[in-house]
């Protein structure tokens, strides 16, 4: 039966379109931008030429208007040669899906059509140094002041900052408030404001084409509009964000661990010992036959969870948390087998094969560690 549990035939064209994008203009300079901890400036061009830096922006935004599923797609298809540079289509959703949830009309029409058109990108600030795993405790203050917001303090850890154009920021407007959460609002804040300057960046184990740095708040003045949604509701939103953008990170899961078996397999069918390929050898087959089968259960999971995000299930939180920690736990299992099966030449840069082990590490650590993952999959088990 046609179309019984299965992508369109739009997004398997989706995926056809992003796969030869990436592996003609993507892939040859992955290795480099890892090598050079540079940001990948020709994905960069390359997705915003072809309109796949941010699919999910709505049509009323001068968007595509692509679904959840479909933003999983581009990613996933990026990720599978460069994790860097998936980073561009993530975090643009990211960024901006605080405004998509709750912004008002002329947050949306000031942020969102620049995002789409690739003229700039958007950046997520709600972490902080010692408000990690428990944002709520964040210290980064905003005060009213007339016709203004005035920001003080340092996020810390924040994708692809001094990138990017705008910064969706989570500060303290009511330090009063009973539930720390509810004293908590979200701002749309842009690299050129007043105040607003970027720190080095973090020296790391992967995805050294995206920048990690702190971004500093000093006397920010920002106009009274770019607050997102209600004072008070920011952590709120923040957290609602993470429900459609976790799926993505799974997506990105996906796409490393895919890349990491892609490149196992052409491996194994031309390396050859004992006078034969690896390849024919059951302990390689059976290997390869798991990589395979969590990959497939990880991206079944990860699309599920997509369209629960969009259909706004009530599950959709479970689901994008379950995406989330299965598919990036695959992918450190997958790469981590990748490198075994190419040998010594797995530990080394000659094969990409490390630099993907690498970067599926931190998939199980941003966006929420796995282990809060499972703090939020057993709190909606145990609600019922
Ligand atoms: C490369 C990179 C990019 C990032 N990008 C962004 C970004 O763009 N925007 C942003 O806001 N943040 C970003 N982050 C921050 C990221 O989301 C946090 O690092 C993550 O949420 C963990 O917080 P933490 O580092 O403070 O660790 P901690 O909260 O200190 O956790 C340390 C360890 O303790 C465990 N732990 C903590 N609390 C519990 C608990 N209650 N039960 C069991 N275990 C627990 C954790 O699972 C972890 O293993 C990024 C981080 C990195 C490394």
């Amino acid at each position: 039966m046609v179309g019984l549990y299965q992508l369109s035939e739009e997004h398997e064209a989706l995926r056809e379109a992003v796969r030869a994008l990436a592996e003609k203009e993507i892939a040859p300079h992955a290795a480099e931008v890892d090598e050079q901890e540079r940001y990948p400036v020709e994905a960069r061009d390359a997705l915003a030429r072809s309109g796949f830096n941010a699919v999910h922006v709505p049509e009323e935004y001068d968007g595509q208007g692509a679904d959840a599923v479909a933003a999983c797609i581009v990613i996933e298809e990026v990720a599978r040669v460069d994790a860097s540079a998936s980073l561009i289509p993530a975090v643009n959703k990211l960024g901006t899906q605080p405004i998509l949830l709750s912004g008002s009309e002329e947050v949306k029409k000031l942020v969102l059509p620049s995002i789409a058109s690739g003229e700039a990108s958007a950046s997520y600030a709600l972490s902080e140094r010692e408000a990690g795993s428990d944002t709520a405790s964040m210290r980064t203050r905003a005060l009213r002041d007339g016709d203004t917001w005035v920001l003080n303090g340092t996020k810390a850890w924040i994708t692809n900052a001094g990138e990017s154009t705008w910064y969706t920021v989570m500060a303290v407007t009511d330090p009063n408030a009973e539930k720390k959460a509810n004293g908590i609002s979200a701002f749309a804040v842009h690299k050129d404001d007043p105040g607003f300057t970027v720190g080095p960046k973090e020296r790391k184990l992967g995805i050294k084409g995206s920048p990690t740095c702190e971004i500093y708040l000093e006397n920010c003045v920002i106009p009274a509009e770019r607050i997102i949604g209600a004072p008070g509701t920011g952590l709120k939103t923040a957290l609602r964000t993470l429900d459609h953008t976790r799926p993505t990170i799974g997506a990105q899961a996906v796409g490393i661990a895919q890349g990491a078996l892609d490149a196992s397999l052409a491996y194994v069918k031309d390396r050859k010992q004992f006078g034969q390929r690896i390849a024919d050898f059951q302990g390689v087959q059976f290997m390869l036959a798991d990589m395979g089968m969590k990959i497939e259960a990880a991206r079944h999971l990860v699309y599920t969870s997509a369209a629960a995000s969009e259909r706004g299930d009530k599950r959709a939180g479970f689901i994008a948390s379950a995406a989330k920690t299965y598919a990036s736990d695959i992918a450190m299992e997958v790469t981590t087998d990748a490198v075994q099966l190419f040998g010594g030449a797995g530990y080394t840069k000659d094969f990409p094969v490390e630099r993907m082990m690498r970067d599926a590490k931190i998939t199980q650590i941003y966006e929420g560690t796995n282990q809060i993952q499972r703090m939020v999959m057993a709190r909606a088990l145990l609600k019922g």
